[in-house]
């Protein structure tokens, strides 16, 4: 039959010398093989003690933005869920209660804001979608689990701490990727 490309070998049926059945070149060559490596620079790293840096174009887990404030910048207008290519989504609009001004920043909020992470393709539409600035993909990915349950991020797991009484959590979580407005 003809094969279908030339990486194809024929295999040596020749008996085995006394040498070769002894194995010693072919051990050696092996040994060879395994010491050349000792002084080759490690691919690896000693994850998670060391961190590999991730590519500026990085689109992790998303985040919930709030205002220098500290008031929450999503207004529910559901732009992002249209804009979601897999309905990762869903969210629950509220009034704004008066006195409630110093926690969201416009007269609606969302009540309830879910992703289904293990939809979520992390394309960033719904970055791009957002007129308030409300959500962004930050720099960190999210954990590894076992239950399906625990990929539905809700709103208390994705809103940024508070700037105002968690300045350095704020900044950490902010890193470098959010748009400064
Ligand atoms: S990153 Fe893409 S897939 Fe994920 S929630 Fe946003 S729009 Fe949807
Ligand atoms: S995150 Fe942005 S686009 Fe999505 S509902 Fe809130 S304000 Fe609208």
């Amino acid at each position: 039959m003809q094969a279908l490309t030339n990486r194809n070998k024929a295999v040596d049926r020749k008996p085995m010398t006394l040498w070769e059945k002894m194995y010693i070149p072919s051990i050696m060559k092996g040994m060879s093989i395994t010491l050349s490596h000792f002084f080759k620079k490690k691919p690896t790293i000693s994850y998670p003690e060391e961190k590999r840096p991730f590519s500026p174009v990085f689109r992790g887990l998303h985040i919930l933005n709030r205002d220098e404030e500290g008031r929450e910048r999503c207004t529910a207008c559901g732009l992002c869920a249209v804009a979601c290519p897999a309905e990762a989504i869903t969210m629950e609009a509220a009034e704004r209660k008066p006195g409630e001004e110093n926690l969201y920043r416009e007269e609606k909020y969302a009540a309830r804001y879910e992703i289904n992470m293990l939809r979520c393709i992390f394309c960033g539409l719904c970055e791009e979608a957002c007129p308030k600035d409300a959500v962004y993909l930050s720099e960190t990915f999210t954990p590894a689990n076992f239950t399906r349950e625990t990929f539905i991020y809700k709103k208390q797991d994705l809103l940024i701490p508070d700037p105002k009484t968690e300045p350095e959590q704020y900044q950490k979580a902010l890193g470098s990727r959010a748009k400064k407005n």
